[in-house]
Parts: structure tokens; C-alpha cells; sequence
């Protein structure tokens, strides 16, 4: 017998309370970056919920037509942020595509990539990331970028591994004086294997504040790009596994917060893991904190925010702005709140919608005068580099704990905090 694999009941389990919150009046079309690219309804919020409606009410096959229409979605939740119907899109659309994947079977590329993200840490992935860093030393050149091609056809340019991949781990690092608290800095898969600088710059940038900054052993990816392509056992098992690392080290050591400069895994963090303390991304505390920053010459600088900076992890734009002007001009475009197109495996799904909205959001940044694009997420960091190689070679891309880091520490005493450590034990 055939699979009635269009049963309402079978197909999608949404909270049919979420998908009547809806009441189509198209206002999130005017945030969405895929309707902005398409301008056709099936490339909007509101088309996809009324998609799912329509196989709810049993009006239509799920395929694989139809999915594809969800997978082009970056559940960036710019339209969530927007709707005043308070519309659970990202809870939504997790459960469509995890139905999705139920239904119509796996999709490879996608879950052996997220696959690959459940060995973060593990010792044969150390061992292969410093082969790839000696392969690359040895055979890819000078530069600090090399494209990697998908079979979907997307080229990505991604960070050559580092030799020192993975090395904060393991390890307490220590202010000079007394510390006023005790933080665990979550260093996010792509920071510690690829931007190691950046993961070095926040602990030397917490430590001078005064915390002792723990960086965890054995902790994995946070889940976030699991759950959002609904592939919810893995992130299911990645949960598990992170909150019995915090729960000890809460425990043993007397957290005050977990720290992070992704908002897409503080957004995990915080809506869909219980965790025994507050998290926080860097930029709110260098907001609080930070008095003041060397400036050597005028520099004007943009900002990307990252699009679960706001949408998920609710932290107000002008904190971003207040740290960066610190030490920068900030001028803006029409865009700075708006995707970049990357959203993990969508950009490798979707590499032509993906460029459409990196090109604008490019072109937008290149008329706002600005120098610098400062940004606080890894992807976006990647995806705005690409942007600067393939539509706008005079913009430089920055993390903002690096922009901080090069205005607030010395060289001296970058390699005193690196050696101000003491070891982890639970
Ligand atoms: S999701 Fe919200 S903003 Fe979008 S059409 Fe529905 S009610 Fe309107
Ligand atoms: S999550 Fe982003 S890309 Fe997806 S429908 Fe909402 S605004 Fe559009």
C-alpha cells in the first residue's frame, strides 16, 4: 500500500494556532530578502505559511517542488521580527522541513554537512583540521581565503585552516587582577577552526575587561543549523551533550554567563536550550564596559548586523552602533538590517538566490561610503568576504572583536593574556 504521505495528519504536525495567527496581510514581504530578489508570492513569508495551509487542508501533494519552496527560505525571521500578529515563523518552518525530511527523505548535501558539524572537537577532526592547514600551506599559496566548490555548484571562500585550530579549548584564561567574574566562552565551530585570531581577540578583550573566561573541552556545534533544517534528533543529541559540559562547569565553577560572537548559536542558546545561567553576545558587554578606544585615523565603517542578533538573540541594533563608534564613524546604507544571503547550508543549497541578495546587500554597502563592514557572526563574516572578492574589492570585512581588539589591546599585551592560564578540571 502507498504511503499517504499527504495526510494532514501525517505530513505536517504544525500547531494549526501558529499557521491561523497568520491573517495574510503581506506586511513581512517588505523585510523578506527572498521576496525582495523574486518579487513572486511563493518567495515570501506569507506565501510559504499559506503553502503550508493549503497541504494542511489536504488541497495539495507535498513534493519535492513544493519543499523547495521552504528551502529557499534563510529563516534570517526578519518577517517574525516584523509581523504584528506575533507569527512563530522559525518554530513553523522547523517543523515543515523537519516533516520534509520525514517524508521525502533525506536531502545528502544538507545533512552530511550538518553531519560534519556533530564532530566539532573530537580528536580525528583536530587531527584533520591541522592536516588541511599543512595541505594548504604546503599547495594552496599565499592569501588567506580558498574556494571550496559544492555539488550544488556553489563556490564558497572560505578561511584556510589554522595550525592552531582548536587551541583555546581545555583552558581558563585569567584577568591580571582579582576577577569580577567568571564567564564560558562558547567558541563556535567556524571561530575556533577557522578564526582562530577572533576567538583569541575575545577572551585577551574579556580577560583586560577583568573575567576569567573558560573555554570548554569537549563541547560541540550549539545545534542551531540542525534545528532550523529540521533535522531535530541531531540537534536533539547535540543539546544534550553541550548542557552536561555547562551544567558541570556551572557547578563547579560558579558561572555568571556564557559568552558568544555568533548569534545564531546564542539565539540557540537561548530559546531552545534551559541553561543555569544568562547569555550574552560579546558586543552587550563591550557596550556596558567598554570607556574608550585608540583611534589613529578617521575611519568610516558600516554594519552588518546579524540578522539572529536582533531576531533571535533581541538585542537592539544601537548596541552595535555605540561600541563600534568607539572607535569609528559609523555611516549607514538602506540595508544594513537585512540578510546577507549565507544562512548556513542555504547559501550551498541555493547559490543563485544566495548571490542576488549578497550583490544588493553589497551594492547598498558601497554607496554608503563606508570602509569597513563590521559584522559579529562567522557566516556573515564569510559571506560578506565573498561579497567584497566577487562585488566590492574596495570594502574590508571585520569582525567586530577583532576591529575592538586592534583598538583596545597592544601586541604586548596580547601575549601576556595568551600565556595567562591555568588548567580545567571537572
Ligand atoms: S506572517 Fe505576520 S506579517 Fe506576514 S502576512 Fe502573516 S500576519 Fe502578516
Ligand atoms: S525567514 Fe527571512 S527569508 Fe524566510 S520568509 Fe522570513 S524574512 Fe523571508
Amino acid at each position: 500500500m502507498e504511503k499517504d504521505i499527504n495526510s494532514p495528519k501525517r505530513v505536517l504536525k504544525i500547531p494549526l494556532e501558529t499557521l491561523n495567527a497568520c491573517v495574510q496581510c503581506g506586511l513581512c514581504k517588505t523585510v523578506c530578502p527572498t521576496y525582495r530578489e523574486e518579487l513572486d508570492e511563493a518567495y515570501s513569508p506569507r506565501g510559504r505559511i499559506l503553502l503550508a495551509k493549503t497541504l494542511l487542508e489536504g488541497k495539495l501533494q507535498l513534493s519535492p517542488e513544493v519543499a523547495k519552496r521552504w528551502d529557499e527560505c534563510t529563516l534570517c525571521r526578519n518577517c517574525e521580527d516584523i509581523c504584528p500578529n506575533g507569527v512563530d515563523y522559525k518554530e513553523l518552518l522547523v517543523h515543515v522541513r523537519e516533516e520534509v525530511n520525514k517524508n521525502l527523505g533525506k536531502d545528502w548535501v544538507k545533512y552530511l554537512g550538518l553531519k560534519s558539524l556533530t564532530f566539532q572537537g573530537n580528536s580525528i577532526q583536530k587531527l584533520a583540521l591541522k592536516a588541511g592547514a599543512f595541505i594548504s600551506k604546503l599547495f594552496l599559496g599565499k592569501g588567506d581565503t580558498m574556494p571550496v566548490v559544492f555539488p550544488t555548484g556553489a563556490v564558497k571562500y572560505f578561511p584556510k585552516p589554522k595550525f592552531n585550530a582548536q587551541s583555546l579549548r581545555g583552558k581558563i584564561f585569567l584577568p591580571k587582577g582579582k576577577a569580577k567574574a567568571t564567564f564560558i566562552f562558547f567558541p563556535g565551530c567556524m571561530y575556533e577552526n577557522f578564526y582562530t585570531q577572533t576567538a583569541e581577540n575575545v577572551v585577551h578583550i574579556l580577560q583586560k575587561l577583568g573575567y576569567k573566561v573558560i573555554v570548554p573541552d569537549g563541547v560541540s556545534c550549539c545545534g542551531g543549523p540542525h534545528y532550523y533544517s529540521g533535522f531535530t534528533d541531531m540537534f536533539n543529541r547535540l543539546r544534550e551533550k553541550n548542557t552536561e559540559i555547562f551544567t558541570k562547569l556551572a557547578k563547579k565553577y560558579s558561572v555568571d554567563g556564557l559568552v558568544v560572537v555568533c548569534p545564531t548559536g546564542g539565539g540557540t542558546f537561548k530559546e531552545d536550550y534551559d541553561l543555569p545561567f544568562p547569555v550574552y553576545e560579546l558586543v552587550e558587554i563591550l557596550d556596558k564596559e567598554l570607556k574608550e578606544l585608540k583611534v589613529e585615523k578617521e575611519e568610516k565603517v558600516t554594519i552588518h548586523y546579524p540578522c539572529h542578533s536582533y531576531t533571535a538573540m533581541k538585542i537592539p541594533t544601537d548596541v552595535f552602533d555605540r561600541v563600534a563608534s568607539k572607535g569609528a564613524k559609523v555611516v549607514k546604507g538602506e540595508l544594513n538590517k537585512s540578510c546577507c544571503g549565507f544562512a548556513g547550508m542555504f547559501s550551498v543549497k541555493n547559490p543563485g538566490l544566495s548571490q542576488k541578495i549578497l550583490k544588493r546587500k553589497m551594492e547598498d554597502f558601497s554607496q554608503c561610503g563606508a570602509q569597513t563592514i563590521l559584522t559579529s557572526c562567522p557566516g556573515c563574516v564569510l559571506q560578506l568576504n565573498e561579497g567584497s572578492i566577487r562585488y566590492a574589492n574596495d570594502l574590508k570585512v571585520e569582525h567586530i572583536a577583532d576591529f575592538v581588539a586592534k583598538r583596545f589591546l597592544t601586541e604586548e599585551e596580547k601575549q601576556t593574556y595568551q600565556q595567562l592560564w591555568e588548567e580545567y578540571r571537572v
